[in-house]
């Protein structure tokens, strides 16, 4: 199904077909023509979907057809999302659906100045992306207001709710005396999300991919059994034996992440860092370097990568698993995206295998296990001899779980490491 055949207007096919959009994809097929319709929406699409054009193209066509003028302040539609990059990333894929019509669309997020933002919303805006708390705190100030709202969308509602938005979203909602379009799309569904949808959709029309697009043939998930002290060099070992050039490796904690950084560097293989305390322009900057190949591995906490548009993205690694199975789906949605093959990688402890259970059970099926040649995991004996074995614990600088292993032969164990990886990447460029 094309986009000309789907009477969008011709500023807008041509805008689609500069950003390389031939056919729609199954969540747009499904949502589009409900949502040009004016029917409220229930989506169940994950990241890497095509969700954000399955929401924005239906407001956009819709609001080009009742041009108005605009009244300062006010905004005619309005896109909440979880976090500050993805209201960004909404932002600008809304930017360059519109650019060719006289539409206007603004974000404003946390992390950067009120007064920045203030600006862009004075003289009205057609549509504005939002993460709810800076929404509020503009909402206190009269710099935008929402009394002629015409279309609303929850993006990554449940994100939202984990995120603890709830009263946030109860707060925007008491300001909305029009009854807008309203649409929600979220990747999982928990019992309070049922609660929050039956309250702000009327009769909703439901749209589903999440699962098909979990399942999908393009991604190969692999678990790779490990003891967690041996993450990190196991890790550096399969970059560099696979020649891996580009992975979002997934960590639960800050800590980890920098550490990870640290141990990686010490491996020769540049990475960056994407995670809650680093300020919005690192992580931008990070996004960046990491999008133009200029590090080769990005290292992200949840929060901090939800919602990430990356291309073609082919390595996701779960260096932690992630606490919630749901969090998996999220993880991995950055790979194997519009048709590209991705491989999903999960660094599996024996505390982690339960959570793994539950991963299977939402996908649906079991995963492939893979056991790396040095790195098979000590079975359970050997760790509790290893715990009170006092050789191996006193000293905090071996690298392995082997109490044998010597520094001396972790240092060589690393500089073959680093060499492999030096060499391997320079014959691949050639
Ligand atoms: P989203 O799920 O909205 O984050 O979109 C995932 C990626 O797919 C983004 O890079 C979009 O630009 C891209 N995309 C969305 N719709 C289409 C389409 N119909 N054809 C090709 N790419 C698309």
């Amino acid at each position: 199904m094309s986009f000309s055949s789907q009477n969008f207007a011709p500023e807008i096919v041509k805008a689609l077909s500069e950003c390389g959009y031939e056919k729609l994809t199954p969540v747009q097929q499904k949502a589009i023509p409900f949502a040009r319709k004016g029917h409220d929406i229930l989506a169940n699409a994950q990241t890497g979907t095509g969700k954000t054009a399955a929401f924005s193209l239906p407001i956009v066509q819709q609001l080009l057809d009742k041009p108005k003028t605009k009244n300062n302040h006010q905004a005619r539609a309005l896109i909440l999302a979880p976090t500050r990059e993805l209201a960004a990333q909404i932002a600008q894929s809304i930017q360059d659906y519109i650019k060719y019509t006289s539409l206007s669309v603004a974000a404003i997020y946390g992390g950067v100045k009120m007064s920045s933002q203030v600006n862009k919303l004075e003289k009205g805006v057609d549509v504005l992306v939002a993460t709810p708390g800076r929404l509020i705190e503009h909402l206190e100030e009269n710099n935008v207001s929402l009394a002629n709202l015409e279309f609303l969308v929850f993006d990554e509602a449940d994100r939202m709710l984990d995120m603890g938005f709830i009263s946030s979203i109860e707060t925007i909602m008491a300001g909305v005396s029009t009854q807008p379009q309203t649409m929600l799309f979220s990747a999982t569904f928990s019992p309070q999300m049922n609660k929050l949808a039956g309250e702000i959709l009327k009769q909703p029309k439901r749209v589903s991919v999440a699962k098909e697009n979990v399942t999908a043939d393009t991604i190969a998930h692999v678990v790779y059994p490990v003891d967690q002290e041996r993450k990190h060099e196991m890790l550096s070992e399969l970059i560099g034996r696979k020649n891996w050039k580009q992975v979002l490796v997934f960590v639960n904690y800050k800590e980890t992440a920098n550490m990870l950084l640290k141990e990686l560097k010490l491996d020769g293989i540049k990475a960056v860092l994407c995670h809650g305390d680093k300020a919005q322009s690192a992580r931008r900057r990070a996004l960046d370097e990491f999008k133009e190949g200029k590090a080769r591995v990005m290292i992200a906490t949840d929060v901090a990568a939800r919602g990430l548009d990356i291309k073609d993205l082919p390595h996701v690694v779960n260096f932690d698993m992630p606490f919630l199975a749901e969090d998996y789906v999220h993880r991995i949605g950055r790979t194997g995206r519009a048709g590209q093959k991705g491989h999903a990688v999960s660094f599996v402890n024996r505390d982690e295998e339960l959570t793994l259970q539950q991963v299977e059970q939402l996908i649906g099926h079991t995963i492939r296990r893979v056991e790396q040649a040095g790195y098979e995991p000590k079975n359970r004996d050997a760790l509790i001899q290893k715990m009170h074995s006092k050789p191996a614990f006193k000293n905090r600088k071996t690298r392995t779980n082997n109490p044998s292993d010597t520094d001396q032969g972790s240092a060589e164990k690393r500089a073959r490491l680093r060499n492999m990886i030096k060499n391997r990447a320079a014959g691949s460029k050639k």
